[in-house]
């Protein structure tokens, strides 16, 4: 059986899978906002889980940021606490085994992959597009990783310029200048509305009032849809994936899978585009999923 833990910055969870990939139960607690806290949460987890149901389990663990190739550290997580530590290192300790831990991005990706909206694809390109701009990628269902580990970052790639550029060119907190996920993360989509319409909105309301009939929104979300496509065009031109599963807030903007690819056709190099961007299939479990999925992934 797998066990796969999610350590998100408020909450962590755990599931736990059969040897098929069922979902036998889950857990959900609070994450303590200190280094030995989250710890003693997530190894209490998995102790629990083996305890309950009298099994070594794989341990697979998802989390912000990504390990540093030079101090075996996280790095770059938004759980600050986290950073600078050696959590894989500390939990092996602690549960006297090996565990396998990823980017929490990469989790989504290879849940999706694995047995959700990707599935029948060898090549997909998992997205995350919420407060930031992340992405995995899986090939033969396995998380390609990379050199220096940062597989997928499209999102700190810059936004390639358009004869019809409406949006403004924001810093991003990276220290360069229009990248991607000023335009396509949730606060970059509510900073230009508010640039073009002078009004503060957050991207849920934007989306909303759209699907409500206001043509200001919707007319927005097609400009928005344009800058998708011009970011994604860049991800197909190099690993050409099968299926592009979308995650996070936006992947609830229902006029995304409709309208998508004649505005991909415009900036792919290529005379077809068949890639199929979908949203996915597993919400908000596909990173805990995709926690324990390292498991099956590694046999
Ligand atoms: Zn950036």
């Amino acid at each position: 059986m797998y066990i796969g833990i999610d350590l998100g910055g408020t909450k962590t969870e755990s599931i736990i899978l059969d040897e098929n990939g069922k979902e036998i139960e889950r857990l959900r607690k609070d994450t303590p906002q200190n280094y030995n806290g989250t710890l003693d949460t997530l190894c209490g987890l998995v102790n629990y889980l083996e305890d309950k149901y009298q099994k070594k389990c794989t341990v697979g663990v998802g989390t912000p940021g990504a390990l540093s190739k030079e101090t075996n550290c996280i790095k770059g997580g938004n759980s600050t606490w986290l950073n600078g530590r050696p959590l894989k290192n500390d939990i092996e300790l602690r549960l006297n085994r090996k565990i396998i831990l990823e980017n929490d991005a990469n989790c989504f990706a290879l849940s999706e992959a694995y047995d959700g909206a990707g599935s029948k694809h060898n090549i997909v390109f998992g997205v995350i597009i919420g407060t930031g701009v992340g992405g995995g990628l899986i090939i033969n269902k396995k998380i390609i990783n990379g050199f220096n580990n940062i597989t997928g970052e499209w999102g700190h790639n810059q936004m390639p310029f358009g004869s019809n550029d409406k949006w403004n060119r924001h810093d991003c907190y990276c220290g360069k200048k229009g990248c991607i996920e000023t335009f396509l993360s949730g606060p970059g989509f509510s900073k230009h509305y508010s640039d073009t319409h002078n009004v503060k909105l957050d991207a849920k309301t934007i989306q909303k009032n759209a699907n409500e009939g206001d043509e200001k929104a919707l007319e927005f979300i097609f400009e928005y849809l344009d800058y998708l496509a011009r970011g994604l065009s860049q991800v197909i031109n190099i690993i050409d994936p099968g299926a592009i599963v979308l995650g996070g807030g936006v992947s609830n903007m229902k006029q995304i899978y409709e309208n998508i690819n004649p505005k991909l056709k415009k900036y792919v190099f290529s005379d077809t585009v068949n890639t199929e961007v979908v949203k996915n299939k597993f919400g908000d479990s596909s990173g805990v999923r995709g926690a324990a999925d390292l498991g099956r992934q590694s046999i």
